[in-house]
């Protein structure tokens, strides 16, 4: 029997949703487009309505920035490899949460308030424009991703809709 609660959390409302209306794609594993999509974790950033995609297109792989981290190189290996994906698209955008990031101020925070300093580091961009091609850059030179003649980067404008192609 479940406790008895005055609030239900948000999450546990997330769950029940769920529970209440069961739901699957039923398409492929593999993305049907072989692309996979690396954009931020912000609200905004709805690839399949973005990109205008359908069910099964794309893999997507999220984070604070979008940002070319160890994990999403890790999780980039793993689609080519593993899922048989074969070109990247990495989305950055405008107003994200993550620019101006200044990450030795942000890991000290951390520290400070914790006692326990993040093994984790994420670079911030002054310019969204630089943060793109970074991200481009470092998933271009990483040997373990096999498939690397087909990178791309965009900036997507949350406010008009527009992508900018960067690289
Ligand atoms: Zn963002």
């Amino acid at each position: 029997m479940k406790e008895a609660r005055h609030h239900m959390a948000a999450v546990d409302d997330v769950i029940q949703r769920a529970l209440a209306a069961p739901y699957t794609m039923g398409v492929p594993r593999l993305p049907s487009s072989g692309v996979t999509i690396v954009t931020c974790m912000d609200t905004r950033m709805d690839v399949r309505r973005i990109f205008n995609l359908g069910d099964g297109e794309v893999h997507v792989i999220r984070n604070a920035g979008g940002y070319a981290t160890p994990d999403v190189l890790r999780s980039l290996t793993i689609s080519q490899r593993k899922i048989g994906t074969r070109e990247i698209l990495v989305c950055h955008h405008t107003d994200c949460g993550m620019s101006g990031h200044n990450d030795a101020e942000f890991r000290s925070m951390v520290a400070a308030e914790t006692g326990e300093l993040p093994p984790w580091d994420v670079e911030g961009y002054a310019d969204e424009h630089d943060a793109v091609a970074n991200s481009v850059a470092l998933i271009r030179a990483c040997v373990y991703i096999p498939f690397r003649d087909h990178v791309r980067g965009v900036l997507y404008d949350v406010k008009t809709g527009q992508l900018d192609v960067v690289c």
